[in-house]
């Protein structure tokens, strides 16, 4: 897949269609791939794709654009990316929320087995690691190697992925994969929604407590791309800096409740939260509860308007009052 990838990237390149690719290079450590920023095509060779390919890349698309917003006669760039299934559903929010160009943006989609969630590795020294079919090969310090398997350590939100690939694309690389069903995916929030509202109140405030603000979630989520975050906004200040309670609590449910109809359980705040909070259950309810009030599933139509920006006069209203 690796040079399939290389050799499209060469192409747009040769045929002057982008000038610069956003794709993955090898991490410094074992286990880890990072975003790497192609300008020339003598680094394509950085190129990697494996299974530590995790972060959304969106999330580098709106800077390039925002300085030069509205500014006349501005060059905007032509910008290559690759993106799985949740890196395209973020793009389609892009383009619709007006922050990225779309005949700027060159989209190499690519089919996507999943992602590995390395907090599941239990083993600490890991010195090596290689990656064979649905194999991870890890060698630690005193060179003893252990096989674990890819399933096994797969991300929560990849283990059910209904979006493997990316809806909108101007190529699409790889075999299709094969889906859990949908049912699956629901089933862990379906789960939370079945306890009682003190409790589902008092895991909220329990995972809330764990958070020391440093936004780092904020930072990795493609929707995020606000100039100035409500957060720290001083005229008004919507909320204090501080990590007290009832500061993180308005910053948390400020920050969940604006991914409403834009969140694509991409998890990249999930892995980008150093306390290990679970966000995923806060945001995964709002997309549950945004398709079944309004049947809208984020980045997966460039023509369908999100919920919160169009209304029907039947739409359902028990959000208004109901928790
Ligand atoms: S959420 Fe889906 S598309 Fe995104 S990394 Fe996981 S399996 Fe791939
Ligand atoms: S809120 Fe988290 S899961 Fe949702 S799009 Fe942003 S980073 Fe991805
Ligand atoms: S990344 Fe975690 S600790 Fe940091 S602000 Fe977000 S939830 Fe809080």
């Amino acid at each position: 897949m690796i040079e399939k990838i290389k050799e499209t990237v060469k192409k747009l390149f040769k045929e002057n269609k982008i000038d610069i690719f956003i794709g993955y290079s090898e991490g410094t450590l074992p286990l880890r791939s990072t975003p790497c920023f192609i300008t020339r095509s003598e680094d394509i060779e950085k190129l990697v794709w494996n299974s530590y390919c995790s972060n959304n890349l969106a999330v580098y698309l709106p800077r390039f654009f925002v300085s030069q917003r509205g500014a006349k006669d501005a060059k905007l760039p032509r910008i290559g990316i690759l993106a799985k299934g949740c890196d395209g559903r973020s793009i389609v929010g892009l383009i619709k929320e007006h922050q990225i160009p779309r005949e700027n943006i060159y989209i190499i989609g690519i089919h996507c087995g999943g992602m590995i969630n390395t907090k599941k590795i239990k083993k600490v020294d890991i010195v090596a690691a290689e990656e064979k079919n649905d194999k991870v090969l890890v060698e630690d310090e005193d060179k003893k190697k252990v096989e674990l398997k890819k399933e096994e350590l797969l991300a929560d939100m990849c283990k059910t992925c209904q979006y493997t690939a990316p809806a909108v694309y101007d190529i699409l690389l790889g075999k299709e994969k094969q889906k859990t069903k949908k049912e699956d995916r629901e089933a862990f929030i379906k789960e939370f929604e079945k306890k009682p509202l003190e409790e589902r109140w008092e895991y909220f405030q329990e995972q809330i407590s764990k958070c020391i603000r440093c936004n780092a979630c904020r930072q990795a989520c493609p929707n995020c791309y606000c100039k100035e975050c409500f957060a720290e906004q001083a005229k008004p200040r919507w909320i204090g800096p501080t990590n007290d309670i009832s500061d993180v609590m308005f910053y948390q449910i400020g920050r969940i409740f604006h991914q409403a109809g834009r969140c694509v359980d991409c998890g990249a705040c999930v892995r980008a939260c150093p306390m290990g909070v679970d966000l995923r259950v806060f945001t995964y309810k709002l997309i549950k509860d945004v398709k079944e009030f309004f049947e809208y599933e984020a980045g997966v139509s460039l023509e369908e308007a999100p919920p919160l920006a169009t209304f029907k006069q039947d739409d359902k209203q028990e959000f208004i009052t109901e928790p």
